[in-house]
């Protein structure tokens, strides 16, 4: 039985381009403006020959018709509800914002495990982020590029005790 993984996050942290990554085609859209991602995909991703089954949520668009506070809340709720582990991740070259704070506080509501992920840190310019991330109190940040494909063997290790 595979194991199902949802990847958390503010808009325009890089979620849809690490599920991209991790499924190996280009079933998510990425964009570069914030909020792009219309409906949640899922796909079946491989990491070093480990199979998980994996779910992108957007984080604004949705038809409820609330904040985009409750929104993005609802989106996250029902993908981490089904998830055996969340991936949340954080936008190392931006820092830690408001917003990434809102999510880390929620997720430790949920009795999900939270694997926090430091996204964006290819070269120097994470490494700020990287560090400031450790404040969100979700253990130990894993440096990844999702873009660079770096990060990716300490990925897989974080989420080898839930296979
Ligand atoms: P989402 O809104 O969280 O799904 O974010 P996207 O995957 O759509 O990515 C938002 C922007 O961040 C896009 O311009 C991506 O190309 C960019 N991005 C994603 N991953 C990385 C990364 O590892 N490094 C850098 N520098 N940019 C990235
Ligand atoms: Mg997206």
């Amino acid at each position: 039985m595979p194991f199902t993984v949802a990847i958390i996050g503010r808009p325009n942290v890089g979620k849809s381009t690490l599920f991209n990554r991790l499924v190996g085609r280009k079933l998510a859209i990425v964009h570069d403006l914030p909020g792009v991602t219309r409906d949640r995909r899922e796909g079946r991703a491989s990491l070093m020959g480990m199979d998980f089954h994996v779910v992108d949520t957007a984080g604004f668009e949705d038809e409820g018709g609330d904040s985009i506070e409750a929104r993005m809340r609802r989106q996250t709720d029902l993908a981490v509800g089904e998830a055996d582990v969340a991936l949340l991740l954080i936008d190392s070259r931006a820092g830690v914002t408001p917003l990434d704070r809102h999510f880390a506080d929620h997720l430790r509501r949920l009795p999900t495990p939270v694997i926090l992920v430091a996204n964006k840190c290819e070269g120097k310019a994470g490494a700020p982020g990287l560090y400031e991330s450790y404040g969100l109190g979700m253990g130990e940040p894993v440096p990844v590029s999702a873009e660079h494909g770096e990060g990716m063997y300490e990925l897989f290790e974080a989420l080898r005790p839930y296979a």
